[in-house]
């Protein structure tokens, strides 16, 4: 439990112990708790092989918890390296016939799971909020409709490959191995399996170890779109299965999400083996706001860019650079809005900031955040009350951060902000660029010239302007230097799929 003092106190309020808590503008809320009574979770969930549910080889699962209350919420397999043969065997089949079907009737498999996401979408926001600890206001808004909308854009893109790569043929790779992590299950599982899926390609697919249950719900709404046996394989386990994933001598493709470290080993794993590879790893954004930004937009954007999902986002604005004339006005503004941030219940609808998705990461915030007191920045937290079981950590700000702490550099990935200032364009560039990540970065201005003149220098897969953590299935995104490489999203998404001829 986050324990540090705050340097300045805002309202104590109660977020999950409370019916309604009343905010600093007065105003109460009382609890208003996202039904359960409709979500149907198996005891146990085996593994996704071949178009059916299989155990797995060994005979060993272990517990997904809530990370809101600690209780388990069903237990899932654990693959091992027999298991992973088994499934890229199932895929390396299915590919034979998946391949060359025609891309229409593929595009109709794509689509029919696309509706089918869609007409369970209230479902899967609440295993996913219940599975993870994401505000179930994000999940319900963000995460399935963005699943779904990458399903129905790669669906259209399934017919029409020759026009996505004009002058040339696509051929697909074969099996594609496909790791992900625990911040954005099901979105991520859409981001890889989409594009996999419309160019031809079949999957092997494994959830990260701490929230496997919406890929497990998307196993059986495979099975619902009668989507033939093999061409996705679903096998739930931790670091090792993943290990033996990527290892199997039988892939085409390896396609990660994860750590930047995890990232190095995969790709010291295939080197020299010709397997293709797309790496999307870790970030430091930093989120540049100008002396002439609309100072109240911008701190409604500051605050979606580190908080939406615990800041447990690749691409979150981690690093806020203000323009040293208004660092003042803006950071008074920017601890109010802190200060009424609502931390608590996942479930809850007027929950802002939810639960950190396991022990383990909690323990890597605190640590961080320990280093960041340690070095000398001045850290700010609301005195919210956090619920007594579960992983918790209130949203915080670091102001006083010099370049060289940690803080500043490695990446948290929770709902923590450094905050450093500059004087010049020039030096915000200098200090944006002062990172050895590469994945995204936001600018806010009401200067047009300077958005595109900051766009040009930062070094950032993606730079989003007077707005942050905006997302499209069309718009590629990836990262540069130890942010990895290749993109997601859009036809350059798809190249990373294909074979061109
Ligand atoms: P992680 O690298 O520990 O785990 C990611 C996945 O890889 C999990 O499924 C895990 O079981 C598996 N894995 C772990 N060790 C492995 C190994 N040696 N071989 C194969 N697979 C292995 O990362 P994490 O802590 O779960 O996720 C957080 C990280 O993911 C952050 O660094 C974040 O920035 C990054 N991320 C990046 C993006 C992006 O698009 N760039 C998106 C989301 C998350």
């Amino acid at each position: 439990m986050p324990t540090s003092p705050a340097t300045t106190s805002a309202r104590a309020e109660s977020p999950v112990a409370a019916p309604a808590a009343a905010t600093a503008s007065g105003f109460a809320y009382a609890a208003a708790p996202e039904a359960t009574d409709h979500i149907r979770l198996r005891d146990r969930y085996p593994l996704f092989i071949g178009g059916g549910f299989e155990p797995p080889a060994a005979g060993v699962h272990h517990p997904t918890l809530n990370p809101a209350t600690e209780e388990p919420l069903a237990e899932v397999a654990e693959a091992d390296a027999a298991d992973v043969d088994r499934a890229v065997r199932a895929a390396r089949r299915a590919f034979s016939s998946w391949s060359r079907l025609p891309g229409a009737r593929r595009a109709r498999y794509l689509f029919r799971l696309a509706r089918l996401v869609q007409e369970r979408s209230r479902e899967l926001a609440v295993v996913e909020s219940l599975d993870g600890g994401k505000p179930i206001r994000e999940a319900r808004d963000v995460d399935i409709p963005l699943a779904a909308q990458h399903l129905f854009y790669h669906a259209g893109w399934a017919d029409k490959l020759p026009l996505a790569f004009a002058g040339a043929r696509a051929r697909p790779l074969g099996v594609c191995a496909q790791v992900i992590p625990w911040n954005f299950p099901l979105l991520m599982l859409a981001w890889k399996v989409a594009p996999a899926l419309a160019t031809g390609n079949t999957v092997v697919l494994k959830p990260a170890e701490t929230t496997p249950l919406t890929a497990m719900l998307f196993a059986e709404i495979c099975q619902q779109a009668e989507l033939p046996g093999g061409v996705v394989n679903i096998l739930t386990g931790g670091p090792p299965a993943g290990r033996a994933l990527v290892r199997h001598p039988d892939i085409d493709k390896v396609a990660f999400t994860g750590s930047t470290a995890v990232g190095k080993e995969i790709q010291r794993t295939l080197a020299g083996r010709g397997t293709r590879l797309t790496l999307e790893l870790g970030g430091k954004a930093a989120h540049v706001v100008f002396d002439d930004a609309p100072l109240d937009q911008a701190v409604e954007g500051v605050v979606t860019g580190i908080y939406f999902n615990q800041g447990h986002v690749c691409c979150a604005g981690s690093r806020l650079l203000l323009q040293e004339s208004i660092a003042e006005p803006f950071l008074r503004r920017l601890r109010a809005r802190v200060g009424r941030l609502r931390v608590g219940n996942p479930l809850d609808k007027n929950t802002d900031v939810g639960a950190i998705n396991s022990r383990e990461q909690l323990e890597r915030i605190q640590a961080l955040v320990d280093s960041g007191v340690a070095q000398g920045a001045q850290l700010f937290q609301p005195a919210c009350e956090l619920p007594t079981r579960g992983y918790w950590f209130r949203p915080s700000l670091f102001t006083e951060v010099a370049p060289a702490h940690r803080i500043a550099r490695e990446e948290i990935f929770g709902p923590v902000l450094a905050v450093m200032t500059f004087r010049t364009p020039a030096e915000a560039v200098e200090r944006a660029n002062n990172t050895r990540y590469g994945l995204s970065a936001g600018v806010w201005t009401t200067t047009g010239q300077r958005i595109l003149w900051m766009a040009q220098r930062m070094r950032a897969g993606v730079v989003w302007a007077n707005t942050y953590n905006r997302f499209d299935p069309a718009a590629p995104f990836g990262g540069f230097r130890e942010s990895g490489f290749g993109r997601e999203g859009g036809p350059q998404g798809l190249a990373a799929y294909v074979a061109l001829r």
